[in-house]
């Protein structure tokens, strides 16, 4: 699903940024200065343009006050990106992939999100609320002042993450598992946390 063509630059491992109709050779760190804003405003300009988005590369790239509501991301890879003041409502996503991804001040309220994995990614003031959640990997995120609230997450993995002041208001946490969670301010209201794995009750000070 995802389209694996190696970055060109030798012993890189990464794969090269791509969007459909568009052969790029390298990763964002290897695409020489002089070509990288072209590269990359073909990227943004081709997920702004487009409704259903399958397969792009858009590694490290940073996503600034765009408007994606309604979209569809399907096998694509997002790693090490940068998205800030990113409204996102309603989209779907399926297979893709966010790992060490940032998030700050996003919404992505009401939206359909499964099978996504967002490891290591940071969230600041991001709002999932409103949203269908369902096998997503939070594993290792640092989260903080952000909203699971009325959301489904049903089997999804919190492993090992770091949430300050977010809440899980009305929830389906089911099968989720907290290993290892260090958390700080979490709320957990009216939500079925006897399901969940490995959740244990915040320390009070
Ligand atoms: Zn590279």
């Amino acid at each position: 699903m995802f389209h694996a063509v190696n970055c060109r630059y030798p012993e890189c491992g990464k794969l090269a940024l791509f969007v459909p109709g568009k052969t790029f050779d390298f990763c964002l760190f290897h695409t020489p200065e002089a070509e990288r804003e072209t590269v990359v405003s073909a990227i943004l300009s081709y997920i702004m343009t487009t409704e259903t988005i399958i397969g792009v590369n858009a590694g490290g790239l940073k996503f600034s006050g765009m408007d994606l509501s309604g979209k569809r991301f399907y096998g694509c890879s997002f790693q090490h990106c940068r998205w800030e003041n990113v409204k996102a409502e309603e989209i779907r996503s399926r297979m893709s992939m966010f790992d060490f991804t940032s998030f700050t001040d996003c919404t992505f309220e009401r939206s359909n999100i499964r099978f996504v994995s967002f490891g290591c990614g940071i969230f600041k003031r991001v709002l999932f609320t409103g949203s269908d959640l369902v096998y997503n990997n939070f594993c290792g995120v640092q989260g903080s002042q952000s909203s699971f609230n009325d959301c489904d997450l049903y089997n999804s993995r919190f492993i090992r993450a770091g949430l300050f002041h977010t809440t899980f208001i009305n929830s389906n946490i089911l099968n989720v598992d907290f290993t290892g969670l260090n958390q700080n301010g979490v709320v957990f209201k009216q939500t079925n946390t006897k399901g969940a794995h490995g959740l244990v009750e915040e320390k009070r000070r």
